[in-house]
């Protein structure tokens, strides 16, 4: 198996690079927000649950979240690997994804970080905004998301840092040109698991 993180603020291109690195693997992808927002039009339970956060640029909680992941890793018993893509956002729910992998006798083999800075990422997201008409893309919500990413999210970095499981890559410029650069870090890390 190959499981990759792809890690990186809102607006990093997490979502373009993953659906790249989805052919090149044949990975099962797993974006939390895009699962979230999916039971939300369905009008689930859960969707019920996480819509009030989504929509408002909040983390939903790691209960939530946590038990959601699970549910998606435990339908994809076949998978081959899995590119986790906005998930883990806080350590908590890092730590509980490396107990989910440990109980398939698996584990993270890359966590790539995309690295943009927050200006971009910004005016990127403005552009997003006009394409895509994610409520959760208005300004004040981004303000929200892009801190909750620095005051929540950015604290799973040293946590994979500190076991030599995090890979920077820049995540600015050509979109095949990142692409390259993240295929050379999954390649050069998998070879030797
Ligand atoms: P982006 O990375 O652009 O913020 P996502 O589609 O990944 O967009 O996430 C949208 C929203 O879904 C987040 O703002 C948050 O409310 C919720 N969400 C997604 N993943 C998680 C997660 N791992 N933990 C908590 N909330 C999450």
């Amino acid at each position: 198996m190959l499981n990759i993180v792809l890690f990186g603020p809102p607006g990093a291109g997490k979502g373009t690079q993953s659906q790249k690195l989805i052919d090149r693997y044949h990975l099962v992808h797993i974006s939390t927000g895009d699962v979230f927002r999916e039971h939300t039009r369905m009008g689930t339970e859960l969707g019920k649950k996480a819509m009030g956060y989504i929509n408002n640029g909040i983390l939903v909680p790691d209960e939530i979240t946590i038990g959601m992941l699970k549910g998606v890793i435990d339908a994809n018993q076949r998978a081959q690997g899995f590119i986790f893509d906005g998930f883990p956002r806080t350590v908590a729910q890092a730590e509980a994804l490396d107990r989910f992998m440990a109980e398939n006798h698996t584990a993270v083999h890359s966590v790539v970080a995309l690295a943009v800075p927050e200006e971009e990422v910004r005016n990127r997201l403005k552009i997003r905004k006009n394409e895509e008409h994610r409520p959760d893309d208005e300004e004040d919500k981004v303000n929200r998301r892009i801190n909750e990413y620095f005051t929540k999210t950015i604290h799973v970095l040293p946590f994979y840092q500190s076991q030599e499981r995090l890979i920077t890559v820049d995540g600015t410029g050509e979109i095949d040109t990142i692409f390259n650069k993240i295929t050379a870090a999954i390649d050069s890390t998998a070879l030797e698991n």
